[in-house]
């Protein structure tokens, strides 16, 4: 017997996008996107401002519908679900790393990876707190896991936002400049978290990003310029690092 085919992580065919729709200032932005993610990549997704990588994204993240093409996640036909499994599938396989970290201030950091989970059971328990330790341990801030959100660096914010976007253990976690706020060490450092995590646990990645030095950290570069994609090319240059390394690097707190 054959063994069964892994879906792709992410299928794109013939994505469209227009905005304003019916009206005189309809827009394609989205001319047509095809594209095939697999499990465990790790890929930037790169190309001059208004190219349409956000618009690319939001579809992908099922926070938005093309106009025409379809989305699949893991096999899984987008266009053919309601809002409330739309909603539930983004839950349950697709995390969120933003320019910023959007955590909830006044909150510890334990407490703001444990959200999502919290959301997702509506009460706590059931070894929340256990894999939200977990998970900041997974990113360097064992030692900060107690601190006020406000209370803790920049770079330290991204990484508990990087163990937000993780809490529910999704197979794919969409960046979307996650280190455009950062100084280069502290963006090194949450960058080297990202990577980490990927090998360890083979979670996909698909990084906006337009820093071509970290561009050329991932396996692979996709371009997007005026709604196309333009060149799609594994990156030669990328060097693996082992997961000692990875996790000495993790620990350097930035
Ligand atoms: P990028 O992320 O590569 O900078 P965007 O996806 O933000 O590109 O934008 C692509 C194009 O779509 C731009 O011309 C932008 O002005 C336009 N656009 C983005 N969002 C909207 C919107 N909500 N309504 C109308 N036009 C939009």
């Amino acid at each position: 017997m054959e063994a069964p085919i892994r879906p792709d992580t992410l299928r794109l065919d013939g994505v469209r996008k227009s905005y304003g729709v019916g009206t005189p200032v309809e827009t394609e932005v989205l001319h047509g996107i095809d594209l095939r993610v697999a499990p465990g990549e790790f890929a930037a997704l790169v190309g001059p401002s208004g190219g349409g990588k956000s618009t690319l994204l939001n579809l992908i993240g099922l926070l938005d519908q093309p106009t025409h093409g379809k989305v699949r996640i893991r096999g899984v036909e987008t266009d053919k679900l309601g809002d409330a499994e739309r909603t539930v599938l983004r839950g349950r396989t697709i995390g969120f790393v933003f320019q910023y970290h959007y955590l909830l201030p006044a909150f510890t950091a334990l407490e703001n990876v444990m959200m999502p989970m919290l959301a997702s059971r509506g009460r706590p328990g059931g070894g929340m707190e256990e894999r939200a330790a977990a998970l900041l341990d997974e990113v360097g801030l064992t030692p900060w896991k107690d601190h006020k959100a406000n209370d803790i660096s920049g770079g330290q914010q991204q990484r508990v936002a990087v163990a937000r976007a993780l809490a529910m253990n999704p197979a794919l976690v969409l960046a979307d400049e996650p280190t455009g706020n950062l100084d280069t060490n502290s963006a090194d450092g949450v960058f080297d978290v990202l990577r980490a995590v990927n090998e360890a646990s083979g979670t996909t990645f698909l990084i906006v990003t337009h820093d071509p030095r970290l561009a050329q950290r991932c396996d692979r570069i996709i371009e997007l310029v005026d709604g196309r994609i333009v060149s799609d090319r594994p990156n030669a240059n990328v060097v693996r690092r082992s997961g000692a390394v990875f996790s000495e690097s993790a620990r350097r707190i930035s």
